[in-house]
């Protein structure tokens, strides 16, 4: 039904037209662009290229004001429906989270406080917290970090046990809306009930944004951190939403130097171009090719898919992946298999995956997809696994 619909949207994006013979499947490292995106940002440097905040000719004044509707642009896109609230631009989904730790958490917290923090999630959802935690301790404020409870059958966080670690003491949580190995939805809709009506929630939402729906009104979150490159934009850009509701502004310190203009332009492109798209339907496609990636890996003989084979089992709410589906191969070295893929026209992302308080070995091979992967890129790739059987006996 999609598939028409598919194969228009496909040929808008410029480097996969020219590379017929690949199959990129790394999208969850950095999104390709559509020409949409790649012809604002072409205009915007050839016909209105100024520095923003500075100037008062035309061109300055159109960069100023192109930057600040980006902000409103930005809160759309978010489901922000008319809250009190506040977008910052950033380099990333990275720089985002050291924002909202060193500019606001960090002033927030007093001896003897306690955050909840994921462990098993991207490191970048990590470092950030334990790093203020570091900063404080050396000031001699003593704050306690407490991990996030994971179900371990499904990989999704354990809701009904978050309750019980959520104190008087409890002043900020972090949870990430996708997984960006397993794919998982992480059911954070299921946060705010759990932790109360007054702790600040900062949401993860590298993985989600530009690739289907995300509402700060049904999510009740008071952050919002992404990148841009990952939904369709320019590397180099992202952004940070925050409600003023439960505390005081983000402060951003030291920001009065010159923004990624570009960069602001091409979000706004790329967000114009997936409500155009269509995020429900992108979601539908991609996780459509996810289903087909796990099932077609999960017959198999020697492969292993992380994460929600077992949810699934488990009866969990886990249903299904959010356009990544990461696996091993019981006889053959992810990396290798890597190699083997590449060789074969085919990138994924093998090795390691910036867990960094999941144990040693995250090794594995992640295939990713967005709106402009095929049924027939999963197959190839598919066949390629299939063959490494072969290959490792
Ligand atoms: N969080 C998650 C869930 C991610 O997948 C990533 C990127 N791999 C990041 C944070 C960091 O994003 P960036 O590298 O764009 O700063």
């Amino acid at each position: 039904r999609l598939a028409g619909w598919q194969r228009d949207l496909r040929a808008e994006f410029p480097i996969i037209a020219a590379n017929p013979g690949l199959a990129y499947l790394d999208s969850a490292a950095t999104a390709q662009k559509p020409a949409a995106v790649l012809d604002a940002v072409s205009a915007f440097l050839t016909s209105g290229n100024a520095n923003v905040g500075r100037g008062s000719y035309p061109w300055a004044t159109a960069a100023t004001a192109r930057v600040e509707s980006a902000r409103e642009r930005v809160k759309a896109a978010l489901g922000d429906v008319g809250d009190d609230s506040s977008v910052e631009f950033v380099s990333g989904a990275s720089h985002g989270l050291r924002m909202v730790a060193e500019d606001w958490l960090a002033d927030q917290l007093a001896d003897g406080d306690e955050i909840i923090v994921p462990f098993g999630d991207h490191k970048a959802n990590l470092l950030s917290w334990l790093d203020v935690r570091d900063a404080l301790a050396r000031r001699g404020t003593r704050v306690e970090v407490v991990a996030m409870p994971v179900d371990p059958a499904s990989g999704d966080y354990d809701h009904r046990a978050l309750p019980s670690l959520v104190t008087e003491r409890t002043r900020f949580v972090a949870a990430t809306h996708v997984h960006h190995v397993f794919g998982a939805d992480m059911n954070v809709h299921r946060l705010r009930e759990a932790v109360g009506p007054h702790v600040p929630i900062c949401l993860d939402a590298a993985q989600s944004v530009g690739h289907r729906p995300v509402s700060v009104a049904e999510l009740d979150v008071d952050f919002v951190v992404f990148s841009g490159h990952k939904a369709l934009a320019l590397p180099g850009v992202g952004a940070v939403w925050a409600r003023n509701r439960r505390g005081p502004r983000l402060a951003p310190r030291g920001w009065a130097g010159t923004p990624n203009t570009a960069g602001v332009v091409s979000l706004v492109a790329a967000l114009d171009w997936l409500d155009r798209a269509g995020l429900e339907r992108i979601r539908e496609w991609t996780t459509a090719l996810c289903v087909r990636l796990s099932d077609g890996l999960s017959a198999l003989r020697g492969v292993r898919v992380l994460g929600c084979q077992d949810s699934l089992a488990a009866g969990s709410t886990v249903q299904r992946r959010e356009g990544i589906v990461t696996f091993r191969h019981e006889h053959v070295r992810s990396d290798d298999l890597g190699f083997v893929l590449a060789d074969e026209g085919i990138m994924v992302r093998a090795d390691s995956h910036c867990q960094a308080g999941r144990g040693a070995d995250d090794r594995a091979v992640r295939a990713s997809v967005h709106v402009y992967n095929t049924p027939e890129e999963v197959d190839r790739l598919l066949a390629v696994v299939a063959r490494c059987e072969g290959m490792a006996s």
